[in-house]
């Protein structure tokens, strides 16, 4: 076996523990057509290739790519050498939807969130290990400190969990921090009953400010509040539910 050198760079430390890979695998519930970003030694994708039906690999990394054709032989042609935020994810299952899994590069997991929001009538449900930190602030719910502007849209679309931590011991090189897996599965709202761009730019223009009230944080958007109850602009928006966010936003926006 060809040894492969780990590229900090790439976001890459590779999960040697055999255990977690089975539980990552494992916790992904829908595997008829799968996605997995960063394949890297294929630590997670042994356990893939006979429990999925229909699976790719999109890896940005030349080297992985050269390993994982000549020690997974029945990949060939289901390897996408390339950047999963650049590629074209209508086309990987011919508009199907499909569900992502990963030990995703710690360096890009915001893209992949932000990838995954955009592409929630085509991406069903994620597995994923991020940074133990983003992990927090994703599931996080109102009230909580870590709640931000990925909780708010992502939950919009997506139930989310959080399932398990994962020591940084278990990876070479080891990370720095902690690690956790987190999934997101699919509800079924289909329209948010505002426009959602509406809807992102008032959650993104109250978080951009975040310790202020609403009543300060939100005059950016140049929208008249006056339709706005008064119980929202005393509130931070830490402390407004996702429900909450798509009110304020109707009430900004008149509809
Ligand atoms: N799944 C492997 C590797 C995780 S490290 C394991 O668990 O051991 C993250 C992997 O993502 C690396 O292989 C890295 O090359 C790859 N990667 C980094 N940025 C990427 C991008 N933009 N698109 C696709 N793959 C990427």
């Amino acid at each position: 076996m060809k040894e492969v050198k780990a590229k900090k760079f790439l976001g890459q430390h590779f999960l040697t523990d055999e255990n977690i890979a089975k539980r990552i695998v494992d916790s992904l519930q829908t595997k008829s057509k799968v996605l997995e970003i960063g394949a890297g030694m294929g630590v997670l994708t042994k356990y893939l290739i006979p429990t999925t039906e229909d699976f790719k690999i999109v890896e940005i990394d030349s080297e992985s790519v050269d390993y994982l054709n000549v020690n997974f032989k029945q990949l060939n042609s289901k390897i996408i050498e390339g950047d999963f935020l650049k590629i074209s994810l209508n086309e990987l299952f011919n508009n199907e939807h499909f569900s992502l899994i990963g030990n995703f590069p710690y360096n890009i997991s915001n893209l992949i969130l932000f990838r995954v929001f955009e592409n929630k009538f085509l991406i069903d449900e994620v597995v994923g290990m991020f940074q133990k930190e983003v992990a927090d602030r994703v599931v996080a719910k109102e009230g909580s400190k870590t709640y931000g502007i990925l909780s708010v849209l992502l939950s919009a679309f997506y139930n989310m969990e959080y399932l398990f931590t994962v020591s940084n011991q278990v990876f070479s090189p080891p990370p720095k921090v902690q690690s956790a897996v987190i999934r997101l599965q699919r509800n079924n709202v289909i329209d948010l009953g505002v426009k959602e761009e509406y809807f992102v730019r008032v959650v993104k223009t109250a978080f951009n400010q975040r310790r202020k009230m609403l009543r300060q944080s939100l005059k950016p958007l140049q929208m008249s509040l006056e339709n706005v109850e008064e119980r929202f602009l005393t509130l931070r928006p830490e402390q407004i539910s996702k429900d909450d966010f798509i009110l304020l936003t109707k009430q900004i926006y008149n509809v």
